[in-house]
C-alpha cells in the first residue's frame, strides 16, 4: 500500500512516522524547504514524550518532484494550503485512491470534490495532538483517536478494512456515522478558545479563570450552534461547552496555547477563515446573522496584518 502524505508537518510526519515505523510505504511531500531537506540529509528526528526515538529516513521531496500513483492520500496541510496541495498532488491520485483530511475547521469536503470522488473522500476529525521542535524534528507527546466518515458510503467494505490496516500502525480510527457533527463540535471549541486566546494573549486556564468566560463563549457558540442547526448538523452547544470547560485544568490542556494562538506568534497565517469566518460564510447563505463571528474574524485578520504574518 502506497501512502503519501500531502504535508507532513506537526500531524502529517507524526501519522507517517507511525505508519513508516509499522513496515507502510510512506512518501512525504512538503513544501517547506528547510524540513524537506533536513528529513532528506538526516531524517525524521522523532521524539515523543520527551523520548528520543531516532532518525527516520522517510522518502520526502517537493509536490512537483514526485510521480506514480498512491492508494492512500493523508492531506495534511492548513486548511488555507489545502487547495493549493491538491492541485500540487493531483496528478499522484488514481481512480481508487483514498484521500483522508483531518484538517481542523470547516467547509474542507467542498473543496476536496473538486479534485476527488465523493466515495473516495475520507473526512475525518482528530484529537491526536503534534508538534515541530523546528524542520525535521517532530516532537510530540501522549495519544489520541480520530474519526473518520466516507462521504459517500460506495464500497464501504474497502474503507473499513483501510481502516484497519491504519490501526495495526496505532492510529486509532474509528469509523463513525457522528463524524460531521464531531468536526462542528471540535470547530466550535476552536471558534471560542483559539480567537480569544489569541485575541486576550492568555493560555486556556487564563481564559476560563475571568468570571464571565461563559458570555464570551455563548457569544460565539450562540452563532455556531444556529448555523450549524441550519446545515443539518445536530450541534449540541451544552457538550461544546462541556469540552471547552474540560480544557481549563491545567492538569489537561490549561496551560495550552491553541494552534492559532501559536501560529500569530510564530508570524504565520491563520485558519479563522475555516473556523469563525466559515460560520459568518455560511451565516450569510442561511439568513442567519453573525455578528460576533464576522468581527472576529476581522480582527483576527488585522492582527495577522498588524504583524506581517505570511
Ligand atoms: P503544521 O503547521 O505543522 O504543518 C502544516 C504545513 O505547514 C506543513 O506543510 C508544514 O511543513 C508547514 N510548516 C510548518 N511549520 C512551518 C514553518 N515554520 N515554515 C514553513 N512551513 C511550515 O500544521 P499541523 O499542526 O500539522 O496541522 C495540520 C492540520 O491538522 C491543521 O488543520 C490543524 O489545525 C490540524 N490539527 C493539528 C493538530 C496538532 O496537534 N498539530 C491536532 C489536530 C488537528
Amino acid at each position: 500500500m502506497r501512502v503519501l502524505f500531502a504535508g507532513a508537518g506537526a500531524l502529517g510526519s507524526r501519522f507517517g512516522y507511525m505508519l513508516f515505523k509499522n513496515g507502510e510505504d510512506v512518501t512525504f511531500v512538503d513544501s517547506w524547504k528547510e524540513h524537506v531537506e533536513n528529513i532528506t540529509k538526516n531524517g525524521l528526528k522523532v521524539i515523543i514524550d520527551d523520548k528520543d526515538l531516532g532518525n527516520y529516513y522517510i522518502p520526502t521531496y517537493y509536490p512537483e518532484d514526485v510521480s506514480g500513483k498512491y492508494d492512500v492520500i493523508f492531506i495534511a496541510t492548513k486548511s488555507m494550503q489545502l487547495r493549493s496541495m491538491l492541485e500540487k498532488v493531483k496528478h499522484l491520485i488514481h481512480e481508487d485512491t483514498k484521500v483522508i483530511c483531518i484538517l481542523n475547521g470547516l467547509g474542507h469536503v467542498d473543496t476536496l470534490k473538486d479534485f476527488v470522488e465523493e466515495k473516495n473522500i475520507l473526512i475525518g476529525v482528530t484529537v491526536w495532538t503534534s508538534g515541530l521542535g523546528g524542520p525535521g524534528v517532530l516532537k510530540a507527546y501522549g495519544s489520541g483517536k480520530t474519526e473518520i466518515k466516507q462521504v459517500k458510503e460506495d464500497n464501504l467494505d474497502e474503507t473499513l478494512k483501510l481502516i484497519e490496516r491504519l490501526n495495526q500502525a496505532g492510529l486509532n480510527m474509528n469509523y463513525s456515522d457522528n463524524t460531521y457533527q464531531s468536526i462542528w463540535h471540535k470547530a466550535g471549541l476552536n471558534c471560542v478558545l483559539n480567537t480569544y486566546c489569541t485575541l486576550i494573549d492568555c493560555n486556556i486556564n487564563q481564559y476560563g479563570s475571568y468570571e464571565k468566560h461563559l458570555d464570551l463563549t455563548r457569544a460565539i457558540l450562540n452563532e455556531v450552534t444556529a448555523v450549524g442547526h441550519a446545515e443539518g448538523i445536530d450541534v449540541k452547544q451544552e457538550i461544546i461547552e462541556k469540552n471547552i470547560e474540560n480544557c481549563f485544568d491545567p492538569k489537561t490542556a490549561g496551560l495550552h496555547y491553541p494552534s492559532l494562538y501559536q501560529d500569530m506568534k510564530n508570524g504565520r497565517l491563520t485558519e479563522i477563515d475555516y473556523l469563525n469566518g466559515e460560520i459568518s460564510r455560511l451565516g450569510k447563505i442561511h439568513n442567519i446573522p453573525t455578528p460576533v463571528c464576522d468581527v472576529i474574524t476581522l480582527m483576527i485578520h488585522s492582527k495577522e496584518s498588524v504583524n506581517g504574518n505570511k
